[in-house]
């Protein structure tokens, strides 16, 4: 017999194992709405034009060697980084104030924040929003940290439920950290205002709780990549301190690159630079260093003006389609009388649409009709098109009715 027969079968990933069921669906017209990644109108994943010119200027470049980078990554993609998400005049880094090392994407860098707050940070809970993306539970459990919710999101309205939110982090311990989507939020679609995410930074500061943002959509939500930051620049610009993780997955479609950043934002260089010697000590023995390929293709755009402001253009392109198709399927379902109110479908942002159908009604949705999502309603827009939002519009029609 073999040593691991006692090994019990583990259930799929709830988001991943979506896309496992949709892959052995043999229907012509199934459709898969589960996984955050965006597609073409043709329902094709897109290689950004920015990114194969880069790709190009790498190869030809015969100067690279495959050398193992530094355990902190690339420097030059550190900076550019932090410049991105803090503002290129950000007084942060002016001052030395930021850490940046690169991480396995975004979740790499919410792993490696983690595991630093476990052994360095005095208050061992942080709070994330109810609900957030499946990983955040286990990533923050994971690391060491004690994970408790936040209110976040009120299905009568399909909104935020700001009062929650502030009664939550109001009893929250002091001290406490608290992980906040800078913009985008996943599953809901739903941020706070402006004024809001100025409360919530008064509330967090008078209380001493320490936020963690997780940025995986800059850019993706807006069109706009200094607007998707705002969150993140309010928290940074009031002296105080934050962690920031930042994923390229969507905004420059390196999904399967693994490319991301986190920064710790403190109070004085001298503490950012014993912040970061720690920081190396929890991923040495993790993954000794990150892989060199993404980075560089990042710090090639982001390095160049010309290249920087293409990329700008065809991420407004990602941001305007899947704006584009809420507005679609928003049509189709008035079209066809759907009962219900559905404008949230507009009103949420990011990639996803957090529908309110339930789990009943999802399995329905892909069973009778082939189409393949979370249990928890959440449908991804990037993953739909022009050909496919009237089969989407016919199966949420038939689920509610
Ligand atoms: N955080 C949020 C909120 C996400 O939605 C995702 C991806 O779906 C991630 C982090 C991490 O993505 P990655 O590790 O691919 O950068």
């Amino acid at each position: 017999g073999s040593v691991f027969s006692h090994v019990v079968r583990a259930p799929e990933d709830p988001i991943l194992g979506v896309t496992v069921a949709y892959n052995k669906d043999p229907s012509p017209v199934k459709l898969n709405l589960g996984v955050g990644a965006y597609r073409t109108e043709e329902g094709k994943p897109l290689v950004l034009n920015v990114v194969r010119k880069a790709e190009q200027q790498l190869v030809n470049d015969r100067s690279r060697v495959k050398e193992y980078l530094p355990i902190v990554g690339l420097a030059e993609f550190n900076k550019l980084s932090a410049k991105l998400i803090f503002g290129a005049d950000s007084p942060a880094i002016q001052s030395n104030r930021v850490t940046t090392v690169q991480c396995l994407s975004g979740t790499g860098s919410l792993r490696v924040g983690g595991e630093f707050l476990a052994r360095h940070y005095h208050q061992q809970i942080i709070y994330i929003p109810l609900p957030t993306w499946g990983n955040h539970p286990k990533v923050f459990t994971l690391a060491g940290l004690s994970v408790k919710t936040y209110r976040y999101y009120d299905p009568a309205t399909r909104g935020l439920d700001f009062k929650g939110l502030m009664e939550d982090l109001g009893s929250a311990p002091s001290g406490a950290v608290v992980l906040l989507h800078a913009c985008a939020h996943n599953p809901t679609g739903v941020d706070p205002s402006l004024q809001q995410w100025e409360q919530i930074r008064q509330l967090m500061r008078s209380k001493k709780l320490l936020p963690f943002f997780d940025s995986a959509y800059q850019g993706f939500a807006s069109g706009s990549l200094d607007k998707d930051a705002q969150s993140v620049r309010i928290f940074v610009a009031d002296g105080g301190e934050c962690l920031v993780a930042q994923s390229y997955a969507k905004n420059m479609g390196l999904y399967g690159e693994r490319v991301g950043a986190l920064s710790i934002v403190c109070k004085t260089a001298d503490v950012a630079g014993k912040v970061e010697s720690q920081l190396k000590l929890v991923i040495r023995p993790m993954y000794s260093n990150p892989p060199i390929h993404g980075a560089s293709i990042v710090a090639a755009i982001l390095r160049d003006r010309n290249l920087y402001n293409e990329w700008t253009i065809e991420l407004k392109a990602m941001a305007d389609r899947i704006i584009s198709m809420r507005h679609q399927l928003s049509d189709a379902l008035r079209a066809r009388g759907t009962p219900g109110d559905w404008s949230h479908i507009i009103k949420q942002i990011g990639m996803f649409t957090f529908t309110g159908l339930n789990a009943k009604q999802v399995a329905f949705m892909t069973k009778e009709y082939h189409i393949y999502m979370t249990a928890d309603g959440r449908i991804s827009m990037a993953g739909l098109s022009s050909r496919t939002v009237p089969h989407l519009a016919d199966a949420i029609h038939a689920a509610v009715t």
